[in-house]
């Protein structure tokens, strides 16, 4: 059964190139080699850094959607809608939601939101950190699986 909310979260540490790609080669059962990822920033254009995007040839673009604070990197992927990934400081849940539901609408942070808005949930996070996932899905159940900073892909 299609659940479209279901979004797969790999965590890592903050320098790893390729964790992106390790996640979506893991969700789509494919080898690290057959993803390629992009990068456009949607402030100047550039493919050098921006929001990530991968593609694996012949198959339906994941959505996928990165976070990274301190030496943690929180990757989401989802098959069926746009998702939005972040952590952040504790101390500022709000803000990680925004962040989070600014990402799975692609426009950045909310400063308008739309209702019925995307469906989010609070993840498990390392130690002093916070982190929400959302989908760009009103009323989705949003299932996280592979989620936990103690289960870092390898
Ligand atoms: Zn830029």
């Amino acid at each position: 059964m299609t659940v479209v909310g279901r979004v797969e979260v790999f965590w890592g540490l903050a320098d790893d190139p390729t964790l992106l790609r390790r996640a979506v080669a893991t969700v789509l059962e494919v080898a690290i080699e057959e993803v390629h990822e992009h990068r456009l920033c949607p402030r100047c254009g550039s493919s050098e850094h921006g929001r990530p995007s991968a593609r694996v040839t012949g198959r339906p673009a994941p959505h996928v959607s990165l976070s990274r604070h301190g030496e943690h990197t929180v990757v989401a992927v989802c098959q069926h809608v746009a998702v939005g990934v972040d952590v952040d400081v504790a101390s500022e849940p709000a803000w990680v939601r925004r962040e989070a539901v600014g990402k799975a609408l692609g426009v950045g942070i909310v400063e308008d939101v739309r209702e019925p808005g995307p469906a989010w949930v609070t993840i498990a996070a390392p130690p002093g950190t916070t982190a929400v996932v959302a989908v760009d899905q009103p009323d989705a159940p949003v299932v996280v699986t592979r989620e936990g900073p103690a289960t870092p892909v390898r």
